[in-house]
């Protein structure tokens, strides 16, 4: 039985990479966008160099791209796998490396199936009882789930816990496309709606769409993505900094510095910094840091490993190289690479 009070995750068996203890992944929804050219995929994370005939994979990428029935003129990136809507999989020459996408009809009357990961893309209005009945006897299915209700948030977490009370284990990613003139819209809808299921413990994948009813914008849907999983605790891929809202007792420019120490930083993967105006309340606001710098004084600031103080009151000037150089010696630094295009 769930609780609301603990996190855990809804227990999903293992399919492919998706599921269990992995980290949720990322589905980058590719089926109407005009996928041409290698350099198409930047904007999903992943980069081609022409000269070393090369993919790079940046740490927010997309694992699977959804591309509908039209197939990737091109072979996929390292590390990716084309999901592909059932008839285009059954002619695809590759039908190992491509997972097919199937709806409830096509799903029940499938003649051909992958050995490994068949999806199911479907509302939670299709999943009836004798749908789910059928998918609890496939070890290969994942789900890729969508509402139309309203409420997005509580239809998804009633219709998922239905599904799970009634013992299907398959993965499910959480579809949802939010395209508005605002992408203040997109932001808040994506964050509340996927951010709340991920909180509940709900969700073992996103395929998020944002941009305007025109046009998908696909590197914000990604971005987006990435950042309700870093918000979530589910999946960290970026530094994360917790910086107080500055009051009347803050003692530096706090936008300023906060942007300086991002600058030299943001590229420490899954480490947490606290930046805090002042030294009265700051280690409290600032509990589950890894690292904190805090105004302890004008022109001075205090800094601190966890909990615990490691330089007290050092002047301003050369804070943010003392910071570092905290992180190098517990080895959790890193050498900045050069941004890629
Ligand atoms: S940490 Fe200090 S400066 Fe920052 S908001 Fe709280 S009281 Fe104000």
């Amino acid at each position: 039985m769930r609780t609301p009070y603990t996190y855990t995750r809804r227990a999903a068996r293992t399919v492919a990479t998706i599921g269990h203890d992995h980290v949720p992944r990322v589905v980058a929804n590719l089926s109407d966008a005009a996928i041409t050219r290698m350099e198409d995929l930047t904007a999903i994370g992943h980069v081609y160099d022409p000269v070393t005939d090369k993919w790079a994979m940046r740490d927010q990428a997309a694992e699977f791209l959804y591309m509908g029935s039209t197939p990737l003129p091109f072979m996929a990136p390292t590390g990716t796998r084309q999901l592909l809507d059932a008839d285009a999989w059954a002619a695809h020459s590759d039908t190992f490396y491509c997972v097919p996408v199937f709806t409830v009809d096509t799903y029940t009357h499938a003649t051909a199936r992958h050995s490994v990961m068949n999806v199911v893309r479907c509302t939670i209005d299709e999943l009836t009882s004798d749908v789910v009945a059928q998918l609890i006897l496939d070890t290969t299915v994942v789900l890729l789930l969508s509402s139309t209700a309203p409420s997005y948030y509580t239809s998804m977490r009633a219709a998922i816990d239905r599904v799970t009370d009634a013992g299907l284990t398959a993965p499910i990613i959480l579809e949802r496309d939010i395209r508005s003139a605002s992408i203040d819209v997109c932001v808040l809808h994506a964050s509340t709606d996927l951010g709340g299921l991920l909180v509940d413990g709900l969700g073992d994948g996103t395929m998020l769409q944002v941009g305007t009813p025109e046009h998908v914008d696909l590197q914000q849907s990604i971005r987006l993505s990435f950042t309700i999983l870093q918000a979530t605790r589910t999946r960290m891929t970026k530094t994360e900094y917790i910086s107080c809202p500055s009051c009347g007792r803050t003692l530096f420019d706090l936008q300023e510095t906060t942007a300086r120490i991002r600058s030299h930083t943001d590229h420490l993967k899954g480490v947490k910094i606290g930046i805090m105006g002042c030294i009265v309340n700051g280690p409290g606001e600032m509990a589950d840091a890894d690292y904190g710098y805090v105004g302890s004084g004008p022109d001075r600031i205090t800094l601190y490993r966890g909990q615990e103080i490691v330089q007290r009151n050092i002047p301003s000037d050369g804070a943010v190289e003392a910071l570092i150089d905290i992180i190098k010696s517990d080895e959790r630094w890193v050498v900045p690479t050069a941004p890629s295009s």
